[in-house]
């Protein structure tokens, strides 16, 4: 009785005073929906039915990243309008709208790709922050994000990782690089063994150093499969959509 009272005064809420989409501003049909039907269905996305779900299979993808040590990927679009607008805002203004719309549009990939049969992990889990930068952030958003998902997709979300404080890269060559940033990654201690897959989930993904170098330790924890996650991919270079 109290959710049906709940939701007749949003519905009557909203017909009083119609919430805007969050890109164009014009009223909204519907209460719980976030953009219009024109924004969504202007999104960009990715040609996922002609990768599996899988966007290592596309060259305008893959040739952006570093040689993956991961087996799968999944995005909801190159790091592009609108999604260029929305990510900073979430993590760097806390804009708390922003990041439901976006978790909203990953689940809702998630399931479309479910619904075609790619092959779900049992497990997620998320790139960490040192805690000096979450304690400053007040969130870390792919704890957030991967959060969301498994409550959606019902998986159990494990916090595997930590992070510790990074040496300045300043004045190092692309392997010390590469070591400084491995390094600063550690696998907490596991009550259990992990399952065979497991979905890591961060906001974006640019070269794929850090999910690489998260992968090792997935793999050194006896995980076969692993599932990168992410909003967003850098384009490879000379890529234009
Ligand atoms: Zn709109």
């Amino acid at each position: 009785m109290i959710n049906l009272i709940g939701a007749l005064y949003r519905r009557c809420w909203h017909y009083l005073l119609p919430a805007q989409c969050m890109w164009c501003s014009l009223p909204l049909a519907e209460p719980k929906k976030q953009l219009c039907v024109y924004c969504q269905q202007a999104l960009p996305e990715l040609p996922y039915q002609l990768c599996h779900c899988n966007l290592l299979w596309l060259p305008a993808v893959a040739r952006g990243l570093k040689r993956a040590k991961f087996d799968r990927l999944l995005c909801l679009a190159h790091y592009q309008l609108p999604y260029q607008h929305w990510i900073p805002h979430w993590k760097y203004y806390a804009d708390l709208a922003a990041g439901q719309l976006l978790q909203q549009q990953m689940c809702h990939l998630l399931i479309r790709c479910k619904a075609n049969n790619m092959q779900m992990p049992q497990a997620l889990t998320y790139v960490p922050l040192h805690w000096r930068k979450q304690q400053q952030r007040g969130f870390n958003q792919a704890q957030l994000l991967a959060e969301a998902l498994g409550q959606q997709l019902q998986i159990p979300v494990l916090a595997l990782f930590s992070k510790e404080a990074s040496h300045s890269q300043r004045g190092l060559n692309r392997r010390q690089r590469l070591h400084n940033l491995r390094h600063s990654f550690k696998l907490k201690p596991l009550p259990e063994p992990l399952p065979s897959h497991v979905a890591l989930v961060d906001d974006v993904i640019t070269t794929g150093a850090t999910a690489n170098a998260l992968t090792r330790l997935l793999r050194r924890a006896g995980v076969c499969t692993v599932s990168v996650w992410t909003l967003t991919v850098t384009p490879a270079p000379g890529y234009s959509a």
